[in-house]
């Protein structure tokens, strides 16, 4: 029999230095266990947060699954609670823009000021620095790369797109995720809307019957087999390190 060899993956929340002395009171510490050798699908939810948002946050915490946030700067004011519960209970939060400007269309500082003030409130709701970007509309050229690199960002699409913002219809959504659920997708949801997070009570439960772990984009990247740069655009997970490449940490 194969002997499968498990990776302990410790997550801990990077904490902002920033000029203030003080820390959060208490970074969230939480063990996860992903094994290489079985099926990773990320689930990616952008536009958030919304109300709808906490919604998906109990789907995923029932089955200890772990998705990314791909958040509007401009809104998580008003959901702060939700932004933290997404970082303290292990999901990945992302840059999606501060109010969805087509990036493509501004010059280098514009977006540059985009990401930051969406980094820097990230920062400062939840002690998390995010490392991926979600360009808004999936839109990407030189300019995005260049102000991603200098960020230390690494810039995420997708490989599933399930048009769950153009049907509203739940079982459409569904219909998407399983036709393109497959090892190492990363699938493009909206936490915006109540549709999307109906359908996640269907989904969810059923990817992991189906024996994918659900995993943040991150996570997801870290296991390809050559190195994931800032900067450069990734639709789905490579080519998987093999396991006699994959150590345990000491
Ligand atoms: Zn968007």
């Amino acid at each position: 029999m194969k002997h499968i060899k498990s990776l302990f993956l410790l997550l801990i929340p990077a904490l902002a230095l920033s000029g203030c002395a003080a820390r959060p009171a208490a970074a969230t510490v939480s063990a996860r266990v992903i094994d290489p050798t079985r099926p990773m699908l990320a689930l990616t939810f952008d536009d958030g947060p919304s109300k709808y948002t906490d919604s998906i946050l109990d789907v995923l915490a029932a089955v200890g699954g772990k998705a990314t946030f791909c958040l509007i700067g401009n809104q998580i004011d008003n959901f702060p609670e939700t932004v933290k519960r997404a970082a303290a209970e292990g999901h990945e939060l992302a840059i999606h823009t501060w109010d969805h400007k087509e990036l493509t269309a501004l010059k280098s500082r514009d977006i540059c000021t985009e990401l930051s003030k969406t980094k820097d409130k990230i920062t400062e709701v939840c002690g998390i620095v995010p490392r991926v970007l979600r360009p808004s509309y999936g839109l990407v050229n030189d300019k995005i790369k260049a102000v991603a690199a200098d960020m230390d960002l690494v810039i995420v699409n997708w490989s599933v797109d399930t048009l769950d913002w153009k049907t509203k219809n739940p079982k459409s959504t569904v219909n998407a995720i399983l036709r393109g659920a497959a090892d190492g997708a990363i699938v493009l949801c909206h936490d915006l809307y109540g549709a999307t997070a109906e359908a996640m009570k269907a989904v969810i439960p059923q990817l992991i019957e189906e024996g994918y772990q659900l995993v943040t984009v991150s996570e997801l990247l870290s296991y390809n087999a050559t190195e994931v740069k800032a900067g450069d655009l990734y639709r789905k997970g490579g080519a998987r390190k093999t396991e006699s490449s994959i150590s345990a940490p000491q």
